[in-house]
């Protein structure tokens, strides 16, 4: 998953940053809510990780402005442990979830697992197509029964494909899911060797190529066991 994460206290920040990351996912971080605001806009996050406090625009404000876009990415909100009233006022504008100061990095990821499980519509804590299964908790895939080494990128790869069955994903948005803007430019055919990699080490129709627009995932009857 990309994330957006909005906490303005470097140490915190820098931890969650480093743990999140060490979760397979691929952070932003911003300290200032401004900046924050001006990320939501350049780029399509899968969740946002949102600190109430913050200079710049306050959280809140933040909360509130991507509520009103219409926009329905899944935010949790970091509060102070006195902080009852900041909580609710969060879930009433439109926070899908909150942990309290300190953040127990575990946690934190396991909440993001279960935002993301409600927000995609799914009940199962492993996610399947076909023969092959994901569990976004441990990390591991699986191809009929058998674990695969993925490299992180391919990890991430597969897992936006998987997250979004039904999409046809284009090589910019994939960009965006892939790589950070700490991270440098990726090479102009780098999605296009993480793709190769994938249907050579899963199977050659894991992921079709739609001619001018991109890619989605193949059919789930074309990868049965
Ligand atoms: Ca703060």
């Amino acid at each position: 998953m990309r994330l957006l994460l909005v906490e303005d206290d470097p140490d915190l920040g820098d931890a969650l940053e480093q743990g999140l990351r060490q979760h397979g996912h691929v952070v932003d971080w911003f300290r200032d809510g401004r900046q924050a605001a001006t990320a939501l806009a350049g780029a399509e996050f899968d969740a946002m990780v949102l600190d109430l406090g913050l200079p710049g625009t306050d959280g809140m404000t933040i909360l509130h402005e991507l509520r009103a876009r219409d926009q329905s990415l899944p935010v949790l909100v970091l509060t102070a442990r006195d902080g009852v009233e900041a909580r609710v006022a969060g879930l009433d504008a439109g926070a899908d979830d909150y942990l309290i100061k300190p953040i127990a990095i575990d946690e934190l990821a396991a909440r993001l697992r279960a935002m993301m499980r409600r927000t995609r519509g799914r009940t199962q804590s492993v996610w399947t197509h076909g023969a092959l299964s994901f569990d976004p908790a441990s990390r591991q895939v699986r191809w009929r029964g058998q674990l695969l080494e993925l490299t992180a990128r391919e990890l991430a790869l597969l897992e936006t494909f998987l997250a979004q069955p039904h999409r046809v994903l284009s090589r910019s948005v994939l960009v965006e899911k892939l790589y950070d803007w700490g991270g440098g430019d990726p090479e102009s055919n780098t999605i296009e060797v993480h793709v190769h990699h994938l249907r050579r080490k899963i199977h050659p129709r894991l992921i079709r190529t739609v001619r001018g627009v991109g890619y989605a995932l193949g059919p789930a009857e074309a990868l049965s066991a």
